[in-house]
């Protein structure tokens, strides 16, 4: 088991999971729900974790992760009607299905 990714912002976590599952690297999220309420920033030991099982995934995912991290042309945005928290790499706010707001209110 090795912790290969965490950050204060649990859809974040999902979606490296998600990318991790699709690539066939079993994961586990530890502190799931120990982050305050969506929009709070918790203190860094109740971030989500992302923890791959088997050692021999572990650089295959640190690269998955790597590459979802690689800065992109748009930068994180708060979603206009429902002031959710999305990376940029969303189209769509993930909490409401909002359209993106790049240019409104980036993400700090
Ligand atoms: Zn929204």
């Amino acid at each position: 088991m090795r912790l290969i990714y965490t950050h204060p912002n649990l859809a974040i976590v999902v979606q490296a999971a998600s990318l991790l599952r699709h690539a066939g690297i079993d994961s586990e999220l530890r502190n799931e729900y120990a982050s305050g309420a969506i929009g709070e920033i918790a203190p860094i030991s109740a971030w989500p974790e992302l923890w791959v099982l088997r050692e021999r995934a572990v650089d295959q995912a640190l690269k998955i992760v790597e590459t979802m991290q690689r800065p992109v042309d748009c930068p994180d945005w708060r979603c206009r009607k429902c002031e959710s928290y999305n990376p940029a790499t969303f189209d769509t706010c993930w909490h409401c299905g909002g359209e993106v707001s790049h240019n409104a209110t980036p993400f700090e």
